[in-house]
């Protein structure tokens, strides 16, 4: 039983591994718009009003900065 859980998480393992080399692969060739974004998402970033974490791709970038919302954008913009 416990051999059977060992194959089921290396097999997992190998899975998710293959996806990111495919991933990062078409990343590399420029792939379409929807993988970088995928990519991007991985990253988090600090909003520069609030502090808040959230995930680059949701996040709304100004002038190399970023924000959670459109109104913490602009309560730091004045
Ligand atoms: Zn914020």
């Amino acid at each position: 039983m416990v051999k059977l859980i060992y194959i089921v998480v290396f097999g997992a393992l190998i899975w998710l591994g293959l996806l990111q080399i495919r991933r990062y692969l078409k990343y590399r060739k420029g792939g379409d718009g929807l993988d970088a974004a995928t990519t991007l998402a991985s990253r988090i970033v600090p909003c520069a009003h609030c502090g808040v974490h959230i995930p680059e791709a949701d996040a709304i970038s100004h002038r190399g900065q970023f924000f959670c919302c459109k109104k913490h954008r602009q309560l730091e913009q004045g």
